[in-house]
Order: C-alpha cells, then sequence, then structure tokens
C-alpha cells in the first residue's frame, strides 16, 4: 500500500492540475482525493513540489535498435533500413537484452510506463524472443510486445527494388532468408504460450507483420487468425512512406489500409505505426473500426518520410497515439519531446489556428491514445480501479518559474529531465531519477561494449550497395504517374 500526498495532479480530461492524493493497493489506484489520509502501515511518497500524472504510453518503438542511436544519419528509409540491418542482423540474444533494456530505462527515466515495442530479432529463435522479454522484466516496464515478423524476400521490401540490384546483392540478401509462413506462425504462437499476459500482466505479446507488403497473404491472413484466436494486439507499418504506400497500390490496387480491413487486421486491437500517406477513405476506415495510429513525428522528419495528417486524423475521428519510433530514427525515446513536435508541426500544414493541437490534446494523446493501443485495460487514467502506472514530474527546475500552465510547461518547455519517480504497476521503478531494479552502470557498460563490437565488425558493403539500388529504385519510381498520385495527397507530406 502506497500513498502519494502532497502532489498537483492531472489526469486526460481533467481541465487542469489540482491537489489530489493518490493511494495505491495490489498494483492498482484505490482511492483519490483531497488530502486522504495513510492507512495503518502504508508508505507514504511525498508529492509537494511535483506534478503527477498517469504514465506516458510509447505507442511505436523498436527493442533491436536502441544500442545503435546516432549510428545512421541522413538517409530517407529505403537507403537507412539496409544499413540498419546490417547491425540488428549481428544481433545475439544477449545483445538485444542490453538494447531493449538501454531503451527500457530511457522510457522510464523520461516518463513512459508503457511501450508498444515491435521488435525484430534476428532470426526469430525462442532465445532472443526471450531475452528481448526477459529485459522488460527486469527493468519493470509495462509493454505490448510485438515480434516484427516479414515472409517476403528483403530485395521486394518495396515496389521497383528488385530490378536495382544486381544478383549478386540479391545473393548477398539470400544470406539471411525470411522465414516460412508457417514457421514465423509457429514461433509466434510458441512466443505467446510462453509470454502473453505474464510479468504479474505487465508483458503482453503481440504480432507485428512488419508491413503488410512485405508479408504474403498467407502470412497476414495466419497473423489475422492468432489474433483472433489469442486476442492479440496487432502492431504494422503503414504508408510510412511515399514509396512504401506506391507498393501497396501497386500490389494490391489499393492501400494498405483497405488491405488490411480486407484480411480482418483493422479493429480495435490494431496499431498502424505512421499512417503518413494515408488518404480521407483509409481515414474514415481507421476511425470505423476502432483502430489506433501511432503518429511518429520525430522519425517522421529524421528520415524525410514526411508529415502526417494529424488534424485531418483528428478530424475524421481516428484514435491517435505517439510514438518515438526506434532510436536510429529518433534518436531517443523520450515522448515529451514528441508531443512538442506533435503540437507544433501541424501549424506548418493547417493555417486555421483554431484546429492545432493544445498542450492537453498531445498530452492526452501520449496517455490515453498510446494505452488504447497498447491493448492493456486500465492505464492511461487516474481514477479507482485504474492500474497504478504514474510519474511524478519535479517542478523545481527553470522550466516550471513561474508556474503559467503547467501542462504547457510540460510539453513545450521540460525537456524530459525532471521526472523524478515512476510507478508501474505500483512498483516504484525510478526513485530520484534513478532505476530500482537493475544496475544502470552495468547495463551501460555493456551497451558501450556492444556499441563498440559492431561498429567494428559492420561490414557496410553490402548495405551500401542495396542503398544504391533503393536510391535508383526511388527515383524511377518517382516519375511514374501513380507515385505522382500519392504525391498529391499532401503538399507537405512531401518525400
Ligand atoms: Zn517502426
Amino acid at each position: 500500500m502506497t500513498l502519494i500526498r502532497g502532489a498537483l495532479t492531472w489526469s486526460p480530461g481533467w481541465p487542469s492540475p489540482v491537489a489530489t492524493d493518490v493511494a495505491i493497493e495490489g498494483g492498482r489506484i484505490a482511492r483519490v482525493g483531497e488530502r486522504l489520509t495513510p492507512a495503518a502501515g502504508e508508505a507514504v511518497i511525498d508529492g509537494t513540489g511535483k506534478l503527477l500524472l498517469p504514465g506516458f504510453v510509447n505507442a511505436h518503438t523498436h527493442a533491436q535498435s536502441h544500442f545503435a542511436k546516432g549510428a545512421i544519419d541522413g538517409l530517407p528509409l529505403e537507403l537507412w533500413l539496409p544499413y540498419l540491418g546490417a547491425r540488428v542482423g549481428m544481433l545475439k540474444p544477449q545483445d538485444l537484452y542490453v538494447s531493449t533494456a538501454l531503451g527500457a530505462i530511457e522510457m522510464l527515466k523520461t516518463g513512459t510506463t508503457c511501450a508498444c515495442d515491435m521488435a525484430q530479432m534476428p532470426g526469430l529463435t525462442d532465445e532472443a524472443i526471450d531475452a528481448v522479454v526477459r529485459a522488460y522484466r527486469d527493468v519493470g516496464m509495462r509493454v505490448a510486445l510485438a515480434a516484427q515478423v516479414s515472409d517476403v524476400p528483403p530485395w521486394r521490401s518495396f515496389e521497383g527494388l528488385e530490378e536495382h540490384l544486381s544478383q549478386d546483392v540479391r545473393n548477398g540478401m539470400a544470406a539471411q532468408p525470411p522465414a516460412s509462413a508457417p514457421t514465423v506462425l509457429a514461433a509466434l504462437r510458441r512466443a505467446v504460450e510462453r509470454h502473453h499476459d505474464s510479468a504479474e500482466g505487465r508483458i503482453r505479446f503481440g504480432v507485428g507483420p512488419s508491413t503488410p507488403t512485405s508479408c504474403t497473404d498467407e502470412l497476414l491472413v495466419g497473423v489475422a487468425d492468432l489474433a483472433r484466436e489469442l486476442d492479440l494486439t496487432v502492431q504494422t507499418h503503414v504508408a510510412e512512406t511515399r514509396a512504401g504506400a506506391y507498393t501497396a497500390r501497386v500490389r494490391y490496387g489499393a492501400s494498405a489500409v483497405v488491405k488490411l480491413d480486407q484480411l480482418g487486421l483493422l479493429g480495435p486491437r490494431t496499431l498502424l505505426a505512421h499512417s503518413v500517406w494515408i488518404d480521407d477513405r483509409d481515414m474514415e476506415l481507421v476511425a470505423a473500426r476502432g483502430a489506433t495510429i501511432a503518429h511518429n513525428p520525430v522519425s517522421n522528419l529524421k528520415l524525410g518520410s514526411g508529415i502526417a495528417p494529424l488534424i485531418k486524423m483528428r478530424e475524421h475521428g481516428c484514435h491517435v497515439g505517439l510514438g518515438t519510433d526506434g532510436s536510429t530514427s529518433s534518436d531517443n525515446q523520450n515522448l515529451i519531446g514528441v508531443m512538442r513536435l506533435a503540437a507544433i508541426l501541424p501549424r506548418v500544414v493547417d493555417q486555421r489556428h483554431e484546429n492545432w493541437p493544445t498542450a492537453a490534446d498531445v498530452l492526452t494523446m501520449a496517455i490515453s491514445g498510446g494505452a488504447r493501443g497498447a491493448g492493456f485495460e486500465s492505464i492511461g487514467a487516474i481514477a479507482p480501479g485504474q492500474l497504478a502506472d504514474l510519474i511524478l514530474v519535479d517542478l523545481g527546475p527553470t522550466y516550471y518559474h513561474p508556474r503559467n500552465d503547467l501542462i504547457a510547461q510540460l510539453v513545450h518547455a521540460d525537456v524530459g529531465a525532471s521526472v523524478v519517480t515512476v510507478i508501474v504497476n505500483g512498483e516504484v521503478v525510478v526513485r530520484d531519477g534513478r532505476v530500482t531494479r537493475v544496475d544502470q552502470d552495468k547495463l551501460l557498460a555493456e551497451a558501450d561494449a556492444l556499441g563498440r563490437r559492431i561498429a567494428d565488425a559492420v561490414a557496410p558493403g553490402l548495405a551500401g550497395q542495396i542503398a544504391a539500388g533503393a536510391r535508383e529504385a526511388l527515383e524511377a519510381i518517382s516519375r511514374t504517374p501513380l507515385m505522382r498520385e500519392v504525391s498529391a495527397l499532401g503538399p507537405f507530406r512531401t518525400g
């Protein structure tokens, strides 16, 4: 039993922070009210001078890439991916553990208590999956984990690429062929049996088709069946770049959103990352089916993917959460920075200022928007019966002086360094800014060694050849009428 006393408290839907105490019992919020009295034996956390909020939910990230932050820059997604793939392909299970733990610590310390993680694991072995799960479990974070899977050869990752890669390059890529749909589905089922609803309910395991076009229909249908049978969350990338949207139109004669809907993969348990190049019909479908879009403005700018139509999504009634994306396209896991960009970026697209998202809007997206996408019941609000995933933000730093509007100052002034206490499932996992369950110094030393080892060993030759082919392919498809049609989706969504 724990009582948080004396804090200013805010939850989505509240007009402004108010002095409210919160009592926790058995991992859930038991009481909410003014000046609560501690029960016998109840631990007290002093919230004086602090802002108490539900923890943020990072609606999109990737466990495997945190070790490579800062390593790859200045490339669009299709040219960046081969360099990331070269690094990730070298990771062993313990490396995945270290990378995952590094990202989880960074998320917790910047106020994120739950992640939606599409973890890509070389080979999709049981050992690799277990290492990622173990890292989240050890750090104590809540996670909706989806193994990122595909079964289409990498030279077909986008339409036009294959024709611009030599046979030698394709042979090099074939050294790590994708597993077949039945093999992938069997591995997912085993992982769900081992890990779904584990770690006192903190870990949900789901399915993550990398993109619809990187999977065969056989795999997509199998994933849909598995998700329906076992009530799993589905996470996937949709229309992240113009080339991605173009590929769906060439292969399906329709958008990826329409294709997902046709296969029964679009529903309240579906999380669509990015959704930059989607049209009005897509947004209507997403809203009608109750799916959630994970908006990743930092990653979309870093990779030059474009600006997602956030205002239009909201006008259509789409549910939207906020994500950092992985650490090679972000390059951090600080959701406060994402909130700020989500609030101000739409202003260059739409001059109707009354449509601009407010600080409270983006904070709500970062809390309850992501919570909905993560698929956990009862997170994302401060109310009796909700799971106790809470953060305390220190109002001492300059960002909060003078106190004009605490929510606006959190979103626009803070840089993510003021979170001092983090509680997940009623347990304090960050106290006085330090993680409580793992040895951070030891993990950082392991991450440093991992980074050096991969940087020394990575051979950029093949990645460079793939990237060169991707560049030629992008130029070739940019001249097609269909690509011009995709580009017309928005002048500020240029890629
Ligand atoms: Zn992603």
